[in-house]
């Protein structure tokens, strides 16, 4: 078992660039302070119908959670009458959603699985896949990013969709990232703000109201590049949504949110 209490990126915390890393990153004390301190219900107030709109629209009944980190979304998802499964590469992200989930009186389907290998564990075909809370970017490797994309669309049923959101890196990168992006779904006692930023790189800092800062390493992906990404593996009809819309300026948006379909008849 990993140090629950400190997070590690050794001596020089800029040089942490892995894909593996993010299992030493969500820690204990850190999963249980952004618990506690984002607000479900703002959250979900924030989002708004948007995931269960889209899903519905297109009769997708069957949902894999790739990320569900502390069980946000698979939660909203089953109590609007879902059918989902949660993955996680955590075993402490997991134990959390179970146990978000069962003081709400559900019992989630967990599978602890890496999206590297997903179909080695996660068995059947989805109606559609969610990868959210800006997740993806924890992988550091373009073979890591490749691998996992065909992973999902592997475990996709054909007229499956993928739903993928990211951080407008665009934005960070070219250097407008403002003080209003700080709060976004974090709340407003949680400060989440780049730290580090560089073409490999953007480590995030969260500083939390009794003084107690973490941190995230990840990977800085622009908009073009995933959506490139996501269509060399097969996904088709390519949708990327700014802070839920269809129109918006290319630096506003703090997220993106893509989302993508398998098609058979095209192929
Ligand atoms: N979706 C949740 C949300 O929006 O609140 C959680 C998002 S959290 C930022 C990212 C999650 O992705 C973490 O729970 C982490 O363990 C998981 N993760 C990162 N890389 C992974 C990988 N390679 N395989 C499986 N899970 C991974």
């Amino acid at each position: 078992m990993t140090d629950t209490l400190v997070q590690d990126f050794g001596k020089d915390p800029i040089a942490k660039r892995e894909t593996d890393h993010y299992q030493k990153e969500y820690i204990e004390g850190f999963v249980d302070k952004w618990d506690d301190l984002i607000d479900w219900d703002a959250r979900a107030e924030s989002e708004g119908r948007f995931f269960i709109d889209i899903l519905k629209a297109r009769d997708k009944h069957k949902v894999l959670d790739v990320a569900a980190g502390t069980g946000f979304h698979s939660i909203q998802l089953l109590k609007a009458g879902f059918d989902v499964t949660s993955a996680d590469g955590s075993a402490e992200m997991l134990a959390k959603a179970f146990e978000n989930g069962r003081r709400r009186d559900l019992v989630l389907n967990t599978v602890h699985t890496d999206w590297r290998w997903l179909n080695k564990d996660v068995h059947g075909k989805f109606d559609a896949i969610i990868c959210l809370g800006n997740s993806f970017t924890h992988l550091f490797d373009e073979q890591d990013r490749r691998r996992t994309l065909a992973e999902f669309y592997a475990a996709l049923k054909w007229d499956g969709i993928l739903i993928m959101d990211q951080r407008n890196y665009d934005a960070i990168l070219d250097g407008d990232f403002s003080t209003k992006h700080k709060y976004y779904y974090c709340g407003d006692q949680v400060v989440a703000e780049p730290e580090h930023v560089d073409d490999g790189l953007a480590r995030f800092r969260y500083a939390f109201p009794d003084g107690a800062e973490y941190h995230l390493n990840m990977f800085p992906i622009r908009k073009a590049y995933m959506r490139q990404l996501m269509s060399d593996v097969g996904f088709q009809k390519i949708k990327t949504y700014g802070d839920f819309q269809e129109t918006y300026q290319e630096n506003d948006p703090d997220f993106f949110i893509h989302v993508a379909e398998k098609l058979e008849d095209e192929r």
